[in-house]
């Protein structure tokens, strides 16, 4: 861990292991840390802090600049990201250069961090001014831990705050690499890291007196919970970046291998699907359905899945045990609940997939939004696709679940496009696209996907605590 500067043990002095899921063995080890370590990595950043947010705005941006270009030295970080993760290393570069194209990004943001001037009255002079929370607690989960241990600093640090970030158990290793980076160029105790379980580690941020601002990216399970133990101890602002199971709708004129192509991609495969905006339930039009299924069975098919720090693999495993074994019982459900296999469906057969958590990238047809397959979010190489005929029928089935992160539409007709994100409840849809982010334009969720937006100026500001002030002539 990194607190105050130190690379430091646990004051339990427990460890925690790291599994590679290509393997299933050990590979590595992180401490444990405890509600004291949590303590010391918040007074940390609360010595720290003050200096920070005097320095001009200017300074911070130049720093966070610094980092960016650390960040994509690095690349030393992938071979270990790939193993802890299963991401495959061919897909990993572009999160280094996600993660600096971030921090260049808010560091451009400074001078916005600014109030207003108000004519509240004729006589006096009225303005609001922002300062910074102080210590923000950022948690983060498995899939792209490096991305956003890097990432997710840039905003509270642009608007003046310290922070305690968490990393996830299941893939803990490469925070470390972080840390290194930020003891080189950032101020002691400016930027911790705390390694632990997420009820211990986590709950301790969160429930922590001294950490009013807690930005948290994960599941809507633990996003709930988040907000009960905040809830328990003060008023505190949170943020939430939650899971999705997001619709893909096709209509009638939209080309079967430009969609089944988007689906494809929209899938995530190179991450084992383990994104929260995978677009996993697709929706075709019964007009296009067979020609499009039949495409996708082909290209996924063709995935090759393999060890992920092999620069040809297509897919690597799904990142821990417990992960694995809900997909699996997922697919048997959809099995039992009368979708047709289009590709993969279990575990693959092969000496080199014996160990490990290695899942099929599987598609589904003839999937109803009664099956579970079709309800709950995956988080993993499960492609869910429906058919349908009339359009308020896919509306409603689009919007019937309490999740509502990204959608995708694929019309050539305009005025068709434009009326059906009008109708759909996401924080984001693309239009003839998938999967990319586009930063500046922010990311959301809708529903019980989240809260709060990220990725563009109002994260910045959800930084920030805004100050009226009145003078009086
Ligand atoms: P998770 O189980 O919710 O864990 C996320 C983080 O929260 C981990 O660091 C975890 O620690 C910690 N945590 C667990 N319980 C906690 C508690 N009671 N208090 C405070 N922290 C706690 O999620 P995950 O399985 O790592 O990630 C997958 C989920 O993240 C999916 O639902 C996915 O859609 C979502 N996600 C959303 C976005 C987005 O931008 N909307 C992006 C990526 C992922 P441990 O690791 O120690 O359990």
């Amino acid at each position: 861990m990194h607190i105050g500067g130190e690379f430091v043990a646990s004051e339990s002095g427990e460890w925690m292991d790291s599994v590679n899921p290509a393997t299933g063995e050990v590979h590595g080890r992180v401490p444990a840390g405890t509600a004291v370590d949590v303590d010391r990595a918040v007074q940390a950043a609360r010595a720290a802090q003050p200096a920070w947010a005097a320095t001009h705005v200017f300074e911070r941006g130049a720093i966070l600049r610094k980092l960016a270009d650390a960040i994509r030295a690095r690349t030393d970080v992938l071979e270990l990201e790939a193993a802890d993760t299963g991401n495959t290393i061919a897909s990993l570069g572009r999160d280094l250069d996600l993660a600096a194209a971030y921090l260049n990004f808010v560091a451009g943001l400074g001078m916005e961090i600014k109030g207003e001037s108000v004519p509240a009255t004729p006589e006096n002079i009225h303005f609001t001014m922002r300062e910074p929370y102080g210590v923000v607690g950022r948690i983060v989960p498995f899939n792209h831990p490096f991305l956003f241990a890097a990432a997710h600093l840039g905003a509270p640090l642009i608007a003046g705050n310290g922070v305690v970030l968490k990393s996830p158990d299941q893939s803990p290793l490469s925070a470390k690499v972080m840390a290194e980076i930020c003891h080189e160029i950032l101020p002691p105790g400016l930027v911790n890291f705390v390694s632990g379980v997420g009820m211990v580690v986590g709950d301790a941020i969160v429930r922590h007196p001294q950490v009013p601002r807690i930005g948290f990216t994960g599941s809507v399970q633990t996003g709930m919970a988040i907000q009960r133990s905040a809830a328990e101890v003060a008023v505190k602002h949170v943020s939430l970046e939650l899971g999705g199971k997001n619709p893909f709708i096709a209509f009638p004129d939209a080309d079967p291998g430009e969609v089944a192509d988007a689906a494809v991609a929209g899938m995530n495969f190179a991450w084992s699907g383990q994104s929260c905006g995978s677009t996993t339930r697709l929706m075709l039009h019964e007009s296009i359905y067979d020609d499009v299924v039949s495409r996708i069975a082909a290209q996924v098919s063709g995935i090759r899945l393999g060890d992920p720090l092999d620069p040809q693999s297509g897919m690597g495993p799904v990142n821990s045990e417990p992960h694995y074994r809900r997909i699996l019982d997922i697919i048997g459900s959809a099995k039992e609940e009368g979708a047709t296999v289009i590709a993969g469906g279990g575990k693959p057969a092969g000496d080199q997939f014996a160990r490990g958590f290695w899942v099929e990238p599987t598609v589904f047809g003839d999937v109803t939004m009664q099956m579970r397959v079709a309800r709950e979010e995956i988080f993993g190489p499960v492609l869910t696709i429906l058919k349908w005929r009339d359009e308020d029928d896919v509306i409603a089935m689009a919007n019937e679940l309490d999740l509502g992160l990204t959608a995708a539409v694929w019309t050539n007709d305009l005025k068709r496009a434009m009326q059906t994100v009008r109708r759909l409840d996401s924080g984001l849809v693309w239009v003839n696209g998938t999967g990319r982010h586009y930063l500046g334009t922010g990311f959301s969720g809708w529903k019980d996907s989240g809260l709060g937006r990220e990725e563009c100026l109002e994260e910045v500001l959800s930084y920030t605590r805004v100050k009226a002030v009145h003078i009086i002539l």
